[in-house]
């Protein structure tokens, strides 16, 4: 909507509502775990939320799998913290399976609605001042340094003070309004959509009966086998995404024309990605893309209509030619198009996968998180790296502006920028902003003059992997 008429706003006094330590904007699982770590590091924390939901895309967005990222390819344990923690209380409420914990899980199929009870109730036990229906529209900038966010809400505008800002909101949308330098890469969105009614013992049967169209080596799951596995013995239903492309049903149907995989812009609605806990009854489909070249409002406006669209489409194919799913209905769309990647940070760091022999550590002194690397399934059989690679402090810290974070993971600085979306590595990079934002509230100085060692103890004081025990001891972090 760049209108090229334009009109003045006239400046006006604006309440102070707060003043605090330490303000996250967005509620997603990276601003959740960010505002957990700040407030666990002694900081006053207030988080603000644009909707009325916490988890962002893992629960408006109806993105109910936490990639596996938590063990590396021989099942070692590559991460702890926050994002542990999450999992583990999620299992202990009956969001998740208890049998999570094996490289054979692709990912963590979890119950969103008991994600998101579960992350409102942590901050609240913790003492962060969760704000809901709080969009913040523009960061507090003076001379180049970020003092807080002005907020836009029912009862009209206000301004929260802050020592240091914390940008969770999925597009690095204050850094942009500060403006910081930014990159775009065009990426995809999807609208998530749960099904209730279907019988997913049907289907997995239908596969037991045929295992040879079951899809091999995608979305990290590597067959039949131990998708049976992980249905079988730990009640978690993981139909990879993408799988539909080389699915007998779907692609028989393309033939003989009783579906179609594109659909305006809309296209790969064979992808197919499905997600189910035993005793839900429900089951999440991933299956439409739209390609985002603008978060312009009347672009995201028209892929969200034509996604909905897509959704009845895709149900009612699954409801006419999927075993299980004869008396199926789309029980909810997600609340959001979920953007994957868009526009991220220039950071003072970027994470990058070139260079990289694979089974080589790459290591940095200002390590605040560990991530696995992606290696090539068909080459290797293996979906990771037998290392992982560690993550610098400076891709959370844009250019040009002190005393503000950014840690969703898609909008971080990670060359290309899908590296680190992963809602694993989003916890992550959410408590190392967190702790880092604690640290420098604490001691008076801005972010990026943090001494990184204090950042690192706070980390592993509450729980997060930096590496193993060797490289700490090199570090002097043991
Ligand atoms: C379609 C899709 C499929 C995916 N599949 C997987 C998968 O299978 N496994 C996996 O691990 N990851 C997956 N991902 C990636 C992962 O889900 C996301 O990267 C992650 O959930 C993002 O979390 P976040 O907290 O950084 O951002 P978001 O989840 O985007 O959260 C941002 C939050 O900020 C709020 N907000 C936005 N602007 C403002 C503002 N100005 N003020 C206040 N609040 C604001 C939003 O309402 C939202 O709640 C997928 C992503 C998408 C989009």
């Amino acid at each position: 909507m760049d209108g090229l008429e334009q009109i003045y706003e006239p400046g006006r006094q604006i309440p102070v509502c707060a003043r605090t330590d330490v303000v996250v904007a967005g509620g997603g699982v990276s601003g959740c775990a960010a505002a957990l770590a700040a407030r666990r590091a002694g900081s006053q924390v207030i988080l603000l939320e644009r909707n009325g939901i916490l988890g962002g895309v893992a629960t408006a967005g109806l993105m109910a799998n936490i990639g596996n990222h938590f063990l590396d390819n021989a099942g070692q344990p590559v991460s702890g913290g926050i994002p542990l923690e999450i999992v583990n209380r999620l299992v202990a409420i009956g969001g998740a399976s208890d049998q999570w914990c094996s490289r054979e899980v692709p990912g963590v199929v979890v119950d969103s609605e008991r994600l998101r009870y579960l992350l409102g109730k942590m901050l609240q036990e913790e003492g962060v001042t969760v704000l809901t229906h709080a969009p913040a529209v523009r960061p507090i900038v003076d001379s180049g340094d970020a003092r807080g966010v002005f907020i836009e809400t029912k009862t009209g505008r206000g301004a929260i003070l802050a020592a240091v800002v914390v940008d969770a909101t999925g597009e690095a949308d204050l850094a942009f309004r500060a403006g910081c330098p930014m990159r775009w890469e065009d990426g995809t969105a999807s609208l998530e959509f749960k099904m209730g009614g279907a019988n997913l013992e049907a289907l997995y049967q239908h596969f037991r009966n045929q295992p040879e169209t079951f899809p091999v080596g995608m979305d990290m799951v590597k067959g039949f086998t131990e998708f049976e596995r992980n249905w079988v013995e730990r009640g978690i239903f993981f139909f990879p995404h993408g799988g539909g492309r080389v699915w007998d049903i779907f692609q028989h149907a393309i033939v003989c024309g009783e579906f179609v995989r594109d659909r305006g812009e809309l296209w790969s609605l064979d992808a197919a990605g499905l997600y189910g806990l035993r005793g839900l009854d429900t089951v999440i489909v991933n299956s439409n893309f739209y390609t985002v070249t603008s978060l312009d409002t009347v672009s995201l406006s028209r892929a969200t209509l034509a996604c909905e669209e897509a959704c009845y489409y895709v149900a009612d194919f699954f409801r006419t030619h999927v075993p299980g799913f004869g008396q199926a209905n789309i029980v909810q769309m997600a609340t959001d198009l979920g953007i994957r990647t868009s526009r991220a940070i220039e950071g003072r760091a970027t994470y990058t996968d070139v260079c990289v022999p694979e089974e080589r550590p790459v290591r940095c002194r200002d390590v605040i998180g560990c991530a696995l690397v992606d290696v090539r399934f068909a080459d290797t059989g293996r979906f990771f790296a037998a290392q992982t690679r560690d993550i610098p402090s400076g891709i959370l810290l844009p250019q040009e502006i002190e005393g503000l974070l950014v840690c969703s993971g898609k909008s971080a600085s990670t060359a290309p920028l899908k590296l680190l979306r992963g809602m694993m590595d989003c916890m992550v990079l959410g408590q190392a902003a967190g702790a880092m934002a604690a640290v420098a509230a604490r001691s008076g100085v801005r972010p990026a003059a943090v001494p990184v060692r204090d950042v690192q103890t706070t980390l592993l004081e509450q729980g997060a992997y930096l590496g193993p025990r060797d490289r700490m001891l090199e570090l002097g972090l043991s």
